[in-house]
């Protein structure tokens, strides 16, 4: 199997070679194929496993250029992975000129305000960041079609699952959502059968 086989366009599979992605993982190979359905999905698996690409390629791949608000969230229990998450995206991206802002506490508001007012067709952070923008509505969500929530589990374990739930209640509910988590603790089963459509599940 690879990338070339994948109803992906030429700009997303010329950035694969160029980061050296020729065969798809595991989870790759089982995501991607849905996700470019529109389904919505639970999937567990683990970091290293190649999981941001299995929601990064699908994500770069729908979303529409032309379109100047947000159309993609990802919620990521920290700082460090939500950067992790955006270099990902705008590589995976370049050729499409994808653009990726990542959000966090800890950096000057004003800052990611301002990055926020110039298209941006994807956005990545943590949830009480997050939440910030969408109360001061520097954040706009009515053009939102996509919502990943990235390790689940370790968001849990943070504490911040009831700002991940005030963040999903605020979102447009014509959208497509995908969660990951390497365990799958009853509180996340709970949300994902609260705010999901049918999903599939995906075990690596
Ligand atoms: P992740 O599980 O998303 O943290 O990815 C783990 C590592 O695998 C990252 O360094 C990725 O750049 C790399 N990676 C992801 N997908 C592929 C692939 N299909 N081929 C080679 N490397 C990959």
């Amino acid at each position: 199997e690879s990338f070339a086989d994948y109803n992906v366009s030429e700009e997303i599979k010329r950035a694969l070679s160029v980061l050296k992605y020729r065969t798809p993982t595991e989870v790759q190979s089982k995501v991607i194929p849905l996700a470019l359905e529109n389904q919505d999905l639970v999937v567990k698996a683990q970091t290293g496993s190649g999981k941001t690409a299995s929601f990064g390629i699908p994500i770069a791949e729908m979303v529409e250029w032309v379109e100047k608000k947000p159309q993609a969230l990802i919620l990521t229990p920290t700082r460090e992975l939500a950067v992790q998450v955006r270099e990902d995206i705008t590589n995976i991206g370049r050729f499409k000129r994808i653009k990726a802002v990542a959000v966090y506490g800890k950096e000057p508001f004003k800052k990611q305000k301002d990055e926020l007012h110039q298209k941006t067709h994807v956005v990545i952070g943590t949830p009480g960041r997050v939440m910030d923008h969408i109360e001061r509505k520097t954040l706009a969500l009515d053009q939102i079609k996509y919502l990943i929530i990235d390790e689940a589990d370790e968001m849990l374990n943070r504490g911040f699952i009831d700002e991940v739930e005030a963040i999903i209640k605020a979102l447009p509910s014509d959208r497509v959502t995908m969660v990951f988590s390497a365990t799958m603790p009853t509180d996340v089963e709970n949300l994902c059968h609260k705010y999901m459509k049918n999903p599939a599940h995906v075990e690596i």
